[in-house]
């Protein structure tokens, strides 16, 4: 079993007491075996010499899309239902096994390459295995699923499914992928979201996640003229509803939750659903500010995400962090959001909404080892006399200062290099795997500029 020894870090634990010490961690396999101020394992396989370093909790994003990374750029300045129906929908039902393979290659290398080692992951209608294949190479810790969408309108032919062939088709990626590589991944059941699925398709979701344990990952009350369809078709608020069809319990990962009422939040808390904020998607699609000061007095489990690449534009968790931590200041005063509770957001946090609390989240023993390193030797994180090293890594520090990634007691990432990805082969691919998809939607072929259609964009 290959054994590492990383000494001299400055290790953010982020244990139930959230210490911080100067010491030394031992890694033996995927687990961690040893953390203490100066240890002794002359027999250790490789060595870090961390001095000077911070070393902290891997990140956890509980919201990205890894089959729209390669629509980075392709649906700028839109608001949700354009951006769905004019860009994301055409370019998802173009993909194909290859252009999802590299789509999420790219996403992978960026998440390790700034210090995100576990995801919660929403593919496509197709070729979700090609996805699993990239995720499984790259040794990114993921629960992730098809989307599962088997109604709506202007949905291209391509991503129209029946409510048995989806559950069939997610039924069998799960026998596939549920617990590959020691549990490093696994399935969530994935509608898209209420406006995409019958309530015949939720309501038998709802059946298996109770069955078998599994979670489910979805979008709701992201933008006001979604949750108005939402109500429309059922007369009820978007939590409410998914209450109403048994989905709303401790298995549920909710994306966005920008627009709650009373009722909702209290569902929310009392059934234990999970939410993940991402501010900088929120921000760019023009969807709103979701309440998560609100969420965390209530006890609510927040994670934090950067969703996909078309609508961020980056899945970068430093600077999902420090919009988290800005975006909230101006509605509810400075101190909310604080580094700290964001940090909380992005490692502990993060985990807790995984479900995987007791695995990851933390530095500690008999966890698992997914762990960063930091390099805040600069000038845009000095001076650090007397300065919180929370604070610095949210508000100063950057994905540059990332100089190591550890997965499953895997190093994906060392020096600033990848490990387990080809960097020039993924970005050829990624762009000849675009060109080829836009190639097959020809209303997009001359689209570059970006158009605002303000009839169709919510009179909210
Ligand atoms: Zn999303």
């Amino acid at each position: 079993m290959k054994t590492t020894l990383i000494r001299q870090a400055e290790i953010i634990t982020m244990n139930q007491t959230e210490e911080t010490f100067t010491g030394d961690v031992y890694i033996e396999g995927d687990t961690i075996k040893d953390i203490g101020s100066s240890l002794s394992y002359p027999e250790a396989d490789h060595v870090i010499d961390a001095k000077g370093k911070v070393l902290t909790p891997g990140f956890v994003q509980t919201h990205v899309h890894l089959c729209q990374t390669i629509f980075r750029g392709k649906g700028d300045d839109l608001e949700l239902m354009d951006w769905l129906k004019k860009r994301i929908w055409p370019l998802e039902a173009a993909h194909d096994e290859e252009s999802v393979y590299y789509s999420a290659m790219l996403g992978l290398g960026e998440m390790i390459r700034s210090g995100t080692t576990s995801i919660v992951d929403m593919e496509t209608v197709n070729h979700t295995g090609a996805a699993f294949r990239a995720i499984e190479a790259s040794g990114m810790r993921a629960l992730s699923g098809k989307v599962m969408m088997d109604k709506g309108d202007e949905v291209p032919r391509a991503l129209q499914e029946t409510t048995t062939g989806s559950l069939q088709q997610s039924a069998d990626l799960m026998a596939a992928w549920h617990g590959r590589d020691n549990g490093r991944i696994q399935y969530a059941y994935s509608p898209r979201f209420v406006i995409s699925c019958t309530e015949e398709l939720l309501r038998e979701t709802a059946r298996l996640s109770r069955m078998h344990g599994t979670r489910v990952h979805t979008h709701a009350s992201e933008n006001l003229g979604e949750i108005d369809i939402v109500e429309a078709e059922t007369g009820m608020r978007n939590v409410v509803y998914l209450d109403h069809i048994g989905l709303a319990t401790d298995k549920l990962i909710l994306a966005h939750c920008v627009w709650l009422d009373e009722q909702e939040r209290r569902i929310i808390q009392e059934r234990g659903v999970k939410v993940t904020h991402c501010p900088g998607s929120n921000m760019k699609l023009a969807s709103g500010r979701a309440d998560i000061p609100a969420l965390l007095n209530a006890h609510v489990c927040v994670g934090l995400g950067a969703d996909g690449a078309p609508c961020n534009n980056n899945l970068d968790m430093m600077n999902e962090m420090r919009l988290a931590a800005l975006m909230h200041k101006p509605d509810h005063g400075p101190t909310a959001m604080d580094a700290r509770t964001v940090f909380r957001m992005a490692t502990i946090g993060g985990a807790e909404a995984m479900g995987l609390e007791n695995e990851i989240g933390s530095i500690e023993v008999g966890k698992k080892a997914d762990l960063v390193l930091h390099d805040l030797y600069d000038f845009h994180t000095y001076p650090s006399y007397d300065v919180d090293t929370i604070s610095r890594l949210v508000y100063s520090a950057t994905r540059a200062d990332v100089v190591m990634t550890m997965i499953h007691g895997r190093i994906v990432m060392e020096d600033q290099q990848l490990k387990t990805i080809d960097k020039d082969t993924v970005l050829r691919e990624a762009d000849s795997s675009i060109r080829r998809l836009i190639g097959r939607i020809p209303e997009l072929a001359g689209a570059s500029v970006p158009e605002y259609d303000q009839l169709s964009s919510h009179s909210g």
